[in-house]
């Protein structure tokens, strides 16, 4: 299995989807980075890319993604190091957007069950907005299975 279209988000992101497909090319790969996902690299280790998303979840002031600079579809293929790596960007993303809560997470598997539109493995952050100056919203993601 490729990507899954159908699990984009907005029009834009379907049509993103459907240029990959039609150049067949993976858009969390370098060249799919560079014509589909378009955003600039803002950090970049011996395996991994840091960019923001280009389609951010609705209220987040801060959505970024660290992807592995090889195609990797599956979680068993990140070697130890790159855990370590991982660690230091999320720390580094942490930081660079200031973020004082947030989520970190990660979907692998059938895209079907995931609710993924990407088979590249990629890491997500994401870190939301105040609504008033009282209280903020929480984490809203669609994680569970209903
Ligand atoms: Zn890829």
């Amino acid at each position: 299995m490729k990507n899954l279209k159908s699990n984009s988000r907005t029009k834009e992101q379907f049509c993103r989807m459907q240029e990959a497909e039609k150049l067949n090319i993976c858009p969390f790969c370098k060249e799919g980075l560079k014509r589909i996902h378009k955003l600039p690299i803002e950090k970049e280790t011996r395996d991994f890319f840091v960019t923001k998303n280009a389609f951010p979840y609705e209220g987040t002031s801060a959505h970024y993604l660290i992807i592995p600079k090889k195609h990797i579809r599956d979680i068993e293929e990140l070697q130890s190091e790159m855990w370590i790596q991982i660690g230091e960007l999320f720390n580094w993303i942490r930081k660079y957007t200031n973020a004082k809560s947030g989520g970190f997470f990660l979907r692998f598997g059938d895209l079907h069950w995931t609710g993924s539109s990407v088979e590249h493995l990629h890491f997500q952050i994401i870190s939301g907005t105040k609504s008033d100056k009282s209280k903020s919203d929480s984490i809203k993601v669609k994680l569970g299975y209903k």
